[in-house]
């Protein structure tokens, strides 16, 4: 699994983010991480630990996700 810690505008804090149950399908890969400090912060992964302005190409083997506003 995938937990890591970032920080949460919510908690003002660094907390741990873990995956959520994933509705979508992705399973493992889901790039969904939610904040088990709050609860309600979300965050996509693949723009917490890659570069986004580096990878912003749809060259991706992965389904695009459905990003919160
Ligand atoms: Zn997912
Ligand atoms: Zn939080």
């Amino acid at each position: 699994m995938s937990d890591r810690e970032f920080h949460c505008d919510t908690c003002e804090g660094v907390v741990l983010f873990e995956a959520p149950p994933c509705v979508d399908g992705h399973g493992a890969d889901c790039p969904e991480l939610v904040c088990t400090g709050c609860g309600a912060a979300v965050l996509i992964a693949t723009f917490a630990f890659r570069a986004p302005r580096l990878d912003r190409r749809r060259r991706t083997t992965r389904p695009p996700h459905r990003q919160a506003a």
